[in-house]
């Protein structure tokens, strides 16, 4: 069975007050979610207080980022080993953000996912195509390299551990979002390719998130999708009543 996860990406966006109402509010509102994992990712500044406000709850913590060493002299860098430190039990790894605008490379993704599973952290790893990969014709591959590249010299058992988000890069914050069907199409080319990369039963049993726009309007449609297991959602998830109504979705 796989895990149905709904994760809301803070980005740079609140203060530690603002981030712990937010999650107090969100605490009270999601008492009654059980079949659903929900999990917080806010910035690196509020992830202990934000951790203190969800305490004797069943929401999850997650990082936005890490660095790939457990420590050292690298300045401005969080190592696994402190965002574990400070309750966190997720982490996104490989956002297009940080591709695009901090030169996130394949490469570097994979150490990072290598180094978040040593620290028995759980990735969210995202992959997704820009509209210009798109509009040449080149999405699939595009997403198929990715994960390849990303999951370079990694074994079943490690690859079972994480979560694939896939964010097509024209969708984040865009308002538009992937249609349902293009979304579960692409989903399940993913999980072709984990399926000649791996197996039919590791495909089969890894949760895939969409992440591109969603909102309270459109959630209930993507989760109607055979191969979409939750959602990765930014600008909708820094409002308590809107990203309360994502993770109630209805299938
Ligand atoms: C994201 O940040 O991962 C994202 C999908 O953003 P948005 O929901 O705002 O498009």
């Amino acid at each position: 069975m796989r895990k149905k996860i709904i994760a809301g990406n803070w980005k740079m966006y609140k203060t530690t007050r603002e981030a712990v109402q937010l999650a107090e509010n969100l605490k009270k509102s999601l008492v009654n979610i059980k079949n659903t994992i929900v999990v917080l990712c806010p910035p690196f500044t509020s992830l202990f207080s934000v951790g203190q406000a969800i305490k004797n709850s069943t929401i999850k913590l997650g990082a936005q980022n890490i660095y790939y060493e457990k420590e050292g002299a690298y300045t401005g860098e969080i190592s696994p080993l402190m965002i574990k430190d400070v309750g966190c039990q997720f982490v996104i790894i490989g956002h297009s953000e940080r591709r695009k605008y901090f030169n996130e490379t394949d490469a570097i993704i994979n150490k990072k996912i290598k180094t978040a599973l040593n620290f028995g952290l759980t990735p969210i790893f995202c992959v997704g195509e820009t509209l210009d990969q798109r509009e040449k014709g080149i999405a699939e591959s595009t997403v198929i390299s990715q994960v390849e590249k990303g999951l370079m010299d990694m074994n079943e058992e490690d690859v079972l551990k994480l979560v694939i988000a896939y964010e097509p890069v024209w969708a984040i914050g865009t308002g538009k979002t992937a249609t349902p069907d293009v979304a579960d199409g692409m989903h399940s080319v993913i999980r072709k390719s984990l399926s000649k990369l791996y197996s039919s039963d590791l495909s089969n049993n890894i949760s895939i998130l969409y992440g591109g726009s969603v909102k309270p309007d459109n959630i209930d449609a993507l989760m109607s999708q055979e191969n979409i297991d939750g959602a990765l959602v930014g600008g909708a998830s820094l409002d308590s009543a809107g990203f309360s109504r994502i993770v109630q979705f209805k299938k």
